[in-house]
């Protein structure tokens, strides 16, 4: 039997670019005590970091597979080569089109809107037909050029999923220890919003990140471990229908950005708020225990005690 912690905590899950990680959730007790859960982007031992920035410092792009921004940086790469091979074929002339099957070309109609598999197919389809010329050549380099991109960004893939079950499994865990009640939302969608320092980047990077998160994953594991603990974890509905603030109780309109205001000019960071709203729910009694809930030495760059600002 597990003995009870007598803490009770709001969990906000979703996920946003911060300087040295994903912020993939924020936690408030019922001490008033916050914490960010993070993915770290580095994963490795001490030295494996310290080569990481050194190498980032020095303009070198770090091909570190264990390093999520390069996961990303792969796939921007391999983007860029659909993008590059598409103005390429562009540029062809239309004599190059005599004797294409009637369904390249319809699929290249509309270049624009031709993915990595229109390309594929497109390739198959002229190599079938025994077609040659200036479109099948550019096809072919770009498809030499891509399966190796695919193989690189798989194997990147594989090992930073790996990182992040570890690092997923043992937030989980120290979850399910150290609360006795934790309430999130219940219908959950991914909010997929995202501010970093470096604004556009996050932005742009919005898409990738999310399956970086990969937030379900983390669902299932928190579910799984207060299940093993016998904890409760508790569902909440519209916790965003009644978005006020805490200080006025004014209404506070939704934003992408970390920080919201509300009319009378009170900020703050808005998952604070949201995990704040969801532990309202349970209407448990603030003042348990007068100190943060420890965090494992290898837990620490996954969990980070929050100060206090303004809500
Ligand atoms: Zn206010």
């Amino acid at each position: 039997m597990t003995t009870e912690t007598g803490r009770a905590a709001g969990l906000d899950l979703g996920w946003r670019v911060r300087e040295d990680g994903l912020r993939v959730g924020y936690l408030t007790d019922d001490s008033g005590h916050r914490y960010e859960l993070l993915l770290p982007f580095v994963f490795g031992n001490s030295n494996a970091r310290r080569r990481e920035r050194y190498e980032r410092e020095r303009g070198f792009t770090p091909w570190d597979t264990t390093d999520w921004r390069a996961l990303a940086e792969l796939q921007a790469a391999e983007d860029a080569l659909i993008e590059d091979c598409k103005a390429r074929l562009a540029l062809v002339e239309e004599a190059d089109r005599v004797g294409w099957p009637e369904a390249t070309r319809r699929r290249f109609t509309i270049l624009q809107k031709v993915r990595s598999a229109g390309l594929r197919r497109a390739f198959r389809e002229l190599s079938e037909a025994g077609v040659t010329g200036d479109t099948v050549q550019i096809l072919t380099e770009w498809q030499g050029k891509a399966d190796v991109m695919r193989k690189r960004i798989r194997v990147a893939q594989l090992k930073s999923a790996d990182k992040r079950r570890d690092s997923y499994r043992k937030l989980a865990d120290w979850l399910s220890r150290n609360f006795d009640q934790l309430v999130w939302e219940g219908d959950f969608n991914l909010k997929g919003l995202a501010e970093a320092p470096g604004g556009d980047y996050a932005r742009k990077n919005s898409r990738r990140y999310r399956f970086v998160a990969s937030l379900h994953t983390l669902r299932l594991y928190i579910e799984q471990s207060f299940a093993k603990r016998g904890r409760a974890l508790v569902n909440c509905g519209a916790a965003y229908s009644s978005r006020v603030c805490p200080q006025c109780g004014c209404r506070i309109e939704p934003s992408p950005g970390l920080l919201v205001e509300c009319e009378n000019g009170h900020r703050g960071d808005q998952d604070a708020l949201t995990s704040r709203l969801l532990l309202s729910t349970l209407g448990v009694q603030a003042g348990g225990a007068e100190t943060p809930a420890a965090i494992p030495r290898d837990l620490e760059r996954c969990v980070r005690v929050v100060e206090r600002n303004s809500w």
